[in-house]
């Protein structure tokens, strides 16, 4: 570096700053830049002046470059972009160039922001009638959000001026520009190839960055439709609102959707930054699930209606005014839902964690938009792309955040689910013993009450239900087995006259002690003995033959007639019973059986009592087999 050039960019340094008044001779502090040179266009910012020209100074009612004042103080970019904050200042920007060269070439300079209400660009020979044909310096580019999209003269995002220079040619470039929002004039000097190399490498960028969102945000979307959960509806309407606002802020929304509004070109970006807290603001409400009551749940029903407010007010405040309210208000929403998101995390719900990385991501975001916004970070390309990591990133980890808070749900599910089975699980087994043990005493129930049914209750022996149900069954099983059955029938002998000597009472003593003795006598399993009227018994003797019944019959007889019994009087008395004997014969039906016995033990009575009588086998015939006591 020579003395001289220190010199000037030392100058220049301190005129940037402000230390020094501007010079007046641009050309001095500005040299030309060779067009022809990759290195010098990449340096154009050493190659600019500019001039703030404050309301009230005729530079700022000038029009045209012809109306400056010939010594304008200019003062040289020194390196720097142009970024300037909010200001009612209009900007004057010059740039000379030259093309060392020996061919005519064309070149674009571009403005890396577009979002500038007025831009014009005026293009001068710098030597006038060195070049006799006009060029496109004789008719200003007048452009910007105040006129329509198609005014920029070619179909970019960014305003893209054409300088064609002949071999040898130089020309002064000015740009007046003039903006309610954030003043930003980034500038580069670029060969048509390379316009088209960075735009494309840019398209695939921003193409892959929208198109997740939009698949993010239909994902979402669909989440809800199918769920009904409101949270993804949230999360699709912030994703949504984002995509737009960066949309808009890349200068794709005022290009392609709404090119003839000049109006939704200057509101595009307060409106969607508005629309962005009211979905932050929304989304952070229904995601942190926080409790009703609270504190929490008044700041985010307070955000949610004054970012609401804020919507509204974007319709009515001139941009200048929205965008910084807006854009205070999103710091705002921000700053309460990671307070909030901390405090929640704090109680232990697990997917505020993960909330929170994806707000500390957009804080970081937000701020380099912020400071790029108000002026404080260069680079316009490099912030586009920062912005849209820090919101990819942040739309990653929102949607895992999501994740998290669906498989907290699935899991607290599961549990109850587990809980629930296995309660149900002890209850039936409960229930299950309880209906065994029910069952049990039912059947012991039931048992006693089958043996009640067929037992007598004062003697203990069977009743008459029971001979009438298995007499017949006991005929059945001796046909078909042709094994010998009998039936006796016992009745006791003038126990009117034991009721009425001794009472009833007595009567029902002695009752018990025939049962007893019928009881000891019937010694074989199958035998059963059976009380089926008041003083009358019967037994029946499967496998037995007359002979043997008659036999027992005898015994029992003796036996009744031998014990001794004390009258409730102290007197001693004994009992006789008689009988009558019926072997079954194959033929005949149990009621025929029953009768022939009963028709023998009449015989019995008649013949004097304390008998055993035989019935003959055919009821026919009259013969019958007395047994006598003797
Ligand atoms: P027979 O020798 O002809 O059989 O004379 P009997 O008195 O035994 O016969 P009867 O049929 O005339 O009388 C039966 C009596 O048995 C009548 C009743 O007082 C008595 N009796 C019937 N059932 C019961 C009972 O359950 N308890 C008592 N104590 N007596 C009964
Ligand atoms: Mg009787
Ligand atoms: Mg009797």
């Amino acid at each position: 570096m020579t003395l001289r050039s220190f010199a000037l960019r030392l100058l220049g340094v301190l005129a940037f700053a402000g230390i020094l008044p501007g010079q007046s001779a641009a050309s001095e502090l500005c040299p030309a830049l060779d067009t022809a040179s990759p290195g010098a266009r990449q340096a154009i910012t050493d190659h600019l002046c500019f001039y703030t020209a404050r309301p009230g100074e005729p530079a700022h009612q000038a029009v045209s470059p012809e109306e400056l004042q010939a010594d304008l103080p200019w003062q040289p970019a020194n390196g720097h972009d142009l970024v300037f904050s909010h200001t009612d200042s209009v900007y004057w920007v010059q740039l000379r160039v030259r093309n060392t060269g020996d061919h005519q070439g064309l070149w674009y300079l571009k403005l890396n922001y577009p979002l500038l209400d007025e831009v014009t660009f005026w293009q001068e020979h710098e030597h006038p009638g060195a070049h006799g044909r006009p060029t496109e310096a004789a008719t200003p580019l007048v452009t910007g959000d105040l006129y329509p999209f198609a005014t920029r003269g070619i179909d970019y995002r960014y305003f893209l001026l054409p300088v064609t220079l002949d071999a040898s040619e130089s020309r002064i470039i000015t740009i007046r520009v003039q903006s309610s929002g954030a003043l930003n004039v980034p500038l580069a000097l670029m060969t048509p190839g390379e316009v088209i190399a960075e735009s494309n490498h840019l398209t695939l960028i921003h193409g892959l960055f929208y198109g997740a969102l939009l698949i993010l945000a239909m994902f979402n979307l669909l989440l809800f439709l199918s769920s009904g959960t409101r949270y993804y509806f949230y999360n699709a309407f912030y994703i949504g609102s984002m995509a737009m606002f960066l949309f808009a802020m890349g200068g794709f929304a005022n290009q392609y959707f709404w090119p003839e509004s000049t109006d939704l070109a200057n509101s595009s970006i307060p409106l969607t930054l508005a629309l962005c807290a009211l979905a932050m603001a929304l989304f952070g409400r229904s995601f942190l699930e926080v409790r009703t009551k609270t504190i929490s749940e008044s700041v985010l029903r307070g955000l949610a209606w004054s970012t609401a407010g804020f919507l509204a007010l974007t319709f009515l405040l001139p941009y200048s005014k929205s965008i910084l309210l807006n854009t205070v208000m999103a710091l705002t929403v921000i700053v309460s839902l990671s307070v909030i998101a901390t405090a929640r995390w704090r109680q232990g719900y697990q997917p505020a964690a993960w909330y929170l990385a994806a707000w500390i991501v957009t804080v970081v975001g937000a701020l380099a938009y912020a400071m790029a916004a108000f002026g404080y970070l260069g680079d316009y390309l490099a912030r586009e792309v920062m912005m849209q990591a820090a919101i990819g990133g942040q739309v990653i980890l929102l949607n895992y955040a999501l994740v998290q808070r669906w498989r907290l749900l699935n899991q607290k599910l599961l549990d109850v689910e587990h809980q629930a089975r296995t309660e149900l699980e002890l209850k039936v087994h409960e229930r299950t013993a309880q209906l065994r043990n029910t069952m049990r005493e039912l059947e012991q129930a039931n048992q006693k009450l089958a043996t009640l049914s067929v037992k007598d209750a004062l003697t203990g022996l069977h009743n008459r239900r029971h001979m009438d149900s298995i007499l017949p069954e006991m005929c059945l099983e001796a046909r078909r087995t042709r094994q010998p059955m009998t039936l006796a029938l016992v009745d006791a002998d003038h126990f009117k006259r034991i009721n009425d000597t001794w009472g009833h009472d007595f009567g029902d003593q002695c009752l018990k002690s025939i049962a007893d003795c019928l009881n000891q006598q019937v010694r074989r399993p199958r035998d059963v003995a059976i009380r089926f009227g008041g003083e009358e018994f019967a037994l029946l003797l499967p496998g037995t033959e007359s002979d043997g019944a008659l036999q027992l019959c005898q015994n029992i007889l003796d036996t009744i007639r031998s014990s001794e019994i004390r009258t409730p009087d102290g007197d001693i008395t004994q009992l006789t019973v008689s009988a009558g004997i019926a072997e079954f014969n194959a033929e005949e039906q149990p009621e025929n059986l029953f009768r022939r016995a009963d028709k023998a033990l009449y015989q019995s009575k008649d013949a004097g009592r304390d008998t055993v009588t035989l019935a003959q086998p055919e009821l026919s015939e009259e013969g019958v087999r007395t047994s006598s006591r003797n």
